[in-house]
């Protein structure tokens, strides 16, 4: 702390993303990263960006990328906001659309962000218990409220609620926002995006770190309303009018543009996800049923904080969480046929040698 700090720094309690580790040859299971590269077609679309483009800066408003994403998804280009990675697409979010002096709803285990992004701004949160089968009940998320956020996969557990029931919240609060953070949605959900001509109130947004391989170029985006994405663009204007480089901007779209590539390695991870799944069965684990590029799995006999540092000691790493009602888990990133092959080796051991 320091005599230089604004009083709202003193107070903040930051996000701690899971850890990067330096080590080399680690079967790296802990941060929802996609096992495979991006598309060639990425990687030619940088580095044809490369050069003394780069002295120039980037269209602001990313309109190649917004009809590229408008284009795969068959909505208006008018439709779509950009940000830096989703966090930053979230936390205009926050400020833009849940400020309105009363309690933001989201449930007890889901995205660890949005409690940040909530003391950044002042803003109120009303945290709603999941379910016994960690599960999202549409009936809690009644209003009177300031907003509804929720990750649809859930995060950490994978659970997916169905479109029908994010319709219900949508509908219940039409004096509201709500969002849906669909990062994981490609890996096994309906994107509320079909819904969004049919209510002004509903803002969807995603990610290109998981699905779309690319965590490290930070592309997310935001789909809704033209009111509610003006409201985005006007916060976004008033804090970094180019959030997105070229670079960024020319290898998303040839992300988004790659439907081949994107639809092969989503189906890759689909299916080891499967493999995994009864992997872990077989060694006891109960195992959430999930939609998500990752597992949330415990076992009847071991902490989930010894299971990860057992795993760890051997380099392979995945993330537990050390809160109420899920540290017995373990958060299982979904990776090679390779890494699951590895995964699945070293837990008898740890599991007491059976
Ligand atoms: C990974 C993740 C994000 C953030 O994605 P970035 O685009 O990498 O910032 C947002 N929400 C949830 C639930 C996530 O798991």
């Amino acid at each position: 702390m320091s005599k230089f700090w604004s009083p709202l720094v003193r107070d903040l309690v930051p996000y701690v993303p899971g850890e990067q580790p330096k080590m080399a040859n680690l079967v790296k299971l802990n941060t929802n990263e996609n096992p495979y590269g991006p598309s060639p077609r990425v990687i030619e679309a940088i580095q044809a960006e490369l050069g003394d483009s780069l002295r120039l800066y980037p269209d602001p408003e990313g309109d190649q990328l917004k009809q590229s994403i408008a284009g795969f998804y068959g909505i208006s280009p008018r439709q779509v906001f950009l940000g830096n990675g989703s966090d930053e697409v979230l936390a205009h979010i926050f400020q833009a659309l849940f400020q309105h002096g009363e309690p933001l709803l989201f449930p007890d285990i889901s995205y660890s962000f949005y409690p940040v992004y909530c003391g950044l701004y002042g803003i109120e949160p009303r945290i709603i218990p999941l379910n016994d089968q960690f599960d999202i009940d549409p009936e809690d998320y009644r209003p009177p409220n300031g907003g509804v956020i929720f990750p649809n996969p859930n995060a950490p557990t994978g659970r997916l609620l169905s479109l029908a029931d994010v319709e219900r919240i949508v509908a219940v609060n039409p004096e509201r926002v709500v969002v849906v953070d669909e990062a994981y949605v490609d890996f096994g959900g309906e994107s509320a995006i079909a819904l969004i001509d049919r209510y002004p109130n509903l803002l969807v947004s995603q990610t290109l770190s998981k699905a779309r391989s690319l965590a490290g170029l930070r592309v997310g985006f935001a789909v809704g309303h033209v009111d509610l994405i003006e409201a985005l663009q006007r916060v976004k204007d008033s804090f970094n009018s180019y959030p997105l480089d070229r670079l960024a901007l020319a290898g998303a779209r040839a992300a988004f543009d790659d439907r081949d590539y994107f639809e092969q390695t989503r189906q890759s991870v689909i299916a080891e996800r499967e493999r995994l799944t009864c992997g872990l069965k077989q060694l006891g684990f109960e195992v959430l049923p999930s939609a998500a590029n990752f597992v949330f799995a415990c076992h009847p006999d071991r902490a989930g904080s010894d299971l990860a540092r057992g795993l760890r000691e051997q380099g392979i790493i995945v993330r537990h969480f050390n809160k109420p009602r899920i540290s017995a888990f373990l958060r299982i990133t979904i990776g090679t046929p390779e890494q699951s092959n590895a995964l699945l080796a070293a837990l008898p051991a740890l599991l007491g040698n059976r």
